[in-house]
């Protein structure tokens, strides 16, 4: 038999299977500039993804000359590839931030993370903006009884002036929100939604375009050298000059920029979309349609397509496995334990990036020597970025609502990590080993 052949009949990949982004099927990479680079600009933007796009804008609109650079095409890292899950997304929880950083930050760091969603729900429904918004909930499962427990109590005290809505979902109703019977109970987070990411990135290219930004793509930065009045930044395509440059570049931070690369931990997160399936099926398992996650230390992410007709399946199956396909096989048995109905599917995509997270599990923006930094949003970032790469942007322009809650604060390494996350195989296998247990 064929390699390919026997590789597709062990881990039942379709015929149509292709390690690619589902999303790339009915949305185009924004093309980016094919001129030539200019000698100079007052602001590069090194990385354009949703960060970068959307602090572009705020700089070319203060009227600073802004020109963002891609390694690959714009908006190839997560941007263009992620699950599509928008919702609240600050990851300490209130107490452990009010305990490091006070009451007030951590209130201020709360209050972003709603604004971050309620700013991005404004703008997919702003005329012209076009990122396939729906607002169809999420459904956070609870993993263990005892998980349904810290659910159940965490709803009920939630900070105040900081309250989500939330429905409680008892076990015994849970069939409303899920055709599987493996959660025990969860929540309802009703104004979470859906987008398209390639979309986004599209919507975020044009603001920052008609703003009077230039991106160019295959264009990586291959150093930074500080002169008299800013930067030198080299690329293949020549050198510019920059009086001020942002490090957008996230989970694919890089040699470029050491101490930045020093402070994030780029983790791989995998996807597999399934074979286009009977309609009802997937509303029989997701029946309204609702994003989906739980309470694993070794997250999943569950949604239908937009068009209802297939199921995307996300999880951490692997720290940096570079071939996606050889992680279809563990995805597979990850959603076929969710819903064992689907264990005859074929998968048709599967696609993976690297998120990046920090070691305080909280974004971090500022600069640090004159050279400005935007990242880290521990795996779900379409509303951070979008925010603080728009308050980066401000900052950079000197101009007013640059500031932040996460302003000041330490972005520490450790020591022995210089940006290779070795550590990570044993990470993941210890979190799965407290899944296995239920901790
Ligand atoms: C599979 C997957 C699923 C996800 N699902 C969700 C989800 O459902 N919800 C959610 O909120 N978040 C999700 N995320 C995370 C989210 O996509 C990211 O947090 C967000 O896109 C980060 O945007 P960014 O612009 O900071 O980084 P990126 O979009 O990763 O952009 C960084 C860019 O920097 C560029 N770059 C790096 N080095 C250089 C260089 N030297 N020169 C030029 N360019 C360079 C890269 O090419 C890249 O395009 C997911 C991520 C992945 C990978």
């Amino acid at each position: 038999m064929p390699q390919g052949a026997l590789r597709r009949s062990l881990v039942s990949l379709a015929p149509d299977y292709a390690a690619t982004s589902f999303w790339a099927e009915d949305a185009e990479f924004p093309r980016g500039s094919e001129a030539w680079l200019p000698a100079s600009a007052d602001v590069v933007v090194v990385g354009a993804g949703y960060t970068g796009l959307a602090a572009a804008r705020e700089t070319a609109l203060a009227g600073k000359s802004t020109v963002v650079l891609d390694a690959g095409p714009i908006g190839g890292g997560c941007s263009s590839r992620n699950g599509g899950q928008v919702g609240f997304s600050v990851r300490p929880e209130f107490a452990d931030l009010a305990r490091r950083h006070g009451e007030g930050v951590a209130t201020g760091i709360y209050r972003e993370g709603l604004e971050a969603v309620a700013e991005l729900r404004a703008l997919a429904h702003t005329a012209g903006f076009d990122c396939d918004w729906r607002g169809v909930g999420c459904f956070y499962g609870a993993h263990t009884p005892r998980h349904f427990e810290v659910l159940r109590r965490a709803a009920d005290s939630q900070p105040a002036g900081l309250e989500q809505q939330i429905r409680v979902v008892p076990r015994a109703a849970q069939a409303e929100e899920i055709g599987s019977s493996f959660y025990h109970g969860g929540l309802v987070y009703p104004d979470d939604a859906a987008i398209h990411p390639l979309k986004l990135l599209n919507a975020l290219y044009g603001r920052a375009s008609s703003a009077g930004a230039v991106a160019y793509a295959d264009c990586p930065v291959l150093a930074l050298e500080r002169s008299r009045d800013g930067f030198a930044v080299r690329t293949p395509h020549g050198t510019l000059r920059a009086g001020q440059v942002l490090i957008a570049t996230n989970g694919y931070t890089g040699p470029v920029s050491p101490w930045h690369r020093r402070r994030v931990v780029p983790i791989g997160s995998y996807i597999i979309a399934t074979e286009p399936l009977d309609p009802a099926l997937v509303t029989r398992l997701i029946p309204h349609g609702r994003n989906l996650v739980d309470t694993r230390h070794v997250v999943v992410y569950v949604r239908p397509s937009p068009d209802g007709r297939r199921i995307l399946f996300g999880g951490r199956a692997a720290a940096r496995e570079p071939d996606v396909t050889r992680c279809v096989p563990r995805l597979k048995a990850m959603m076929t334990e969710v819903f064992p109905e689907l264990a005859r599917v074929r998968i048709s995509r599967a696609w993976m990036g690297f998120v990046a997270f920090t070691f305080d599990s909280l974004p971090h923006l500022g600069s640090r020597d004159g050279l400005f930094h935007c990242m880290g949003y521990c795996g779900s970032g379409i509303t951070l970025s979008t925010y603080y790469g728009r308050k980066i942007g401000r900052q950079i322009a000197g101009a007013a609502g640059g500031e932040t809650a996460l302003d000041g604060l330490p972005f520490t390494t450790r020591p022995l990590y210089g940006g290779r996350p070795w550590f990570m195989p044993a990470a993941i296998l210890g979190y799965r080993l407290r899944d296995w247990l239920g901790w």
